[in-house]
């Protein structure tokens, strides 16, 4: 089993599948064109196989992919069977902003996936146009949570970052809706990962502020006990036992020192923080004909070099050089 420095045991994999993108989020993308990575800078899939099998057989178990939007490049639905079919993970979740999940999910669900989280951050049209700077796109992403519920993808994960001045007026709406379909909501604050740098900390809505507004709405929470000890989100279910919800709070309450994943990038970089300064090449090793014995080698490597946590809240904290679209959130 993976370990690093710090004794943490490793067996979370984030991997992102593409840098590419259909919303440009203002939390997340920036509002000029960016520069994508050439194709040729991308892993194939066969290269993102390889590494998530060596990274199987160092002990991770749980897999997420992600991106960039992991649905916008062809063949996600393979690669997904053919995780599945490494038989190295029990775990196999997608997190997607939901615009084509209402023409895949289902093949998605028979490829193997086995839980969704759908990012959604308002609830009204004009707003989710201006969020995510698309035209109409709610009611497809709408369509495709109804889709990947179908598929037998249930409990869905929503996911709200919640900016200040942006969309926390519809804290109550969400709780709303997502206790009317049965989804799981999970509010995460804003991080300083944004392209366009408008992350400042009085745009951050602090996990506690969410639950004092939820108890004055009349809506207490139950703490529920973690599925596991590096698990991102604190879980509650509503007292009146409406549901369950989860509150993400890296920057108010900061849980790297149980912090289990490290992050595969789609031009095959490890990181082992969102926050790293530095990213870890592996493509290099890989297209220069390393043996699994020498890439696994690299991998142990990198790993006990991971981080102890992130410094948002440093007075001289620097932003990554990579925003989360390249990261893979
Ligand atoms: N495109 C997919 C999506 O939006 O779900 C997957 C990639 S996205 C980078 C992964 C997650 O990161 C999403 O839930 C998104 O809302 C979240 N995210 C992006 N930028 C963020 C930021 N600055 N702070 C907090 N969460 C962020
Ligand atoms: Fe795209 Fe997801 Fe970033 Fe929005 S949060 S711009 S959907 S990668």
């Amino acid at each position: 089993m993976l370990k690093d420095k710090f004794s943490r045991h490793i067996t979370d994999l984030r991997v992102s599948v593409t840098d590419r993108c259909n919303f440009r989020c203002i939390y997340c993308r920036s509002a000029e064109p960016e520069n994508y990575q050439p194709p040729e800078s991308l892993l194939t899939w066969a290269e993102l196989l390889r590494l998530c099998r060596l990274l199987g057989q160092l002990g991770l178990h749980k897999v997420r992919v992600t991106g960039g939007e992991p649905t916008v490049r062809p063949g996600v639905e393979e690669f997904i069977a053919r995780l599945a079919a490494l038989g190295l993970y029990d775990d196999i979740a997608m997190t997607t902003n939901g615009y084509l999940l209402a023409q895949k999910a289902a093949t998605l669900k028979a490829a193997g996936l086995q839980r969704l989280n759908v990012s959604l951050d308002s609830l009204r049209p004009e707003r989710f146009d201006r969020i995510t700077r698309t035209r109409g796109a709610l009611d497809r992403v709408l369509a495709g949570l109804e889709a990947a519920q179908a598929a037998g993808l249930a409990p869905v994960k929503v996911n709200v970052v919640v900016v200040r001045g942006f969309n926390d007026d519809e804290i109550l709406d969400f709780v709303e809706f997502a206790r009317a379909h049965g989804h799981i909501l999970r509010f995460i604050e804003f991080m300083p990962l944004d392209a366009d740098h408008i992350w400042d900390r009085t745009r951050v809505v602090p996990a506690e502020e969410i639950r004092g507004r939820l108890e004055s709405a009349g809506l207490p929470l139950v703490e529920l006990p973690r599925h596991y000890a590096s698990e991102t989100a604190r879980r509650y279910r509503f007292a009146d036992d409406g549901g369950e919800i989860g509150l993400v709070a890296p920057v108010s309450e900061p849980f790297c020192g149980k912090c289990s994943r490290v992050r595969l990038t789609a031009d095959g970089k490890i990181r082992t923080c969102l926050f790293s300064q530095l990213d870890h090449d592996l493509r290099g090793l890989l297209r220069d004909g390393a043996s699994d014995a020498d890439i696994a080698a690299e991998i142990e490597s990198i790993v006990e070099m991971k981080e102890d946590g992130h410094h948002i809240n440093d007075p001289d904290y620097r932003p990554p050089n990579r925003t989360m679209v390249f990261i893979g959130g």
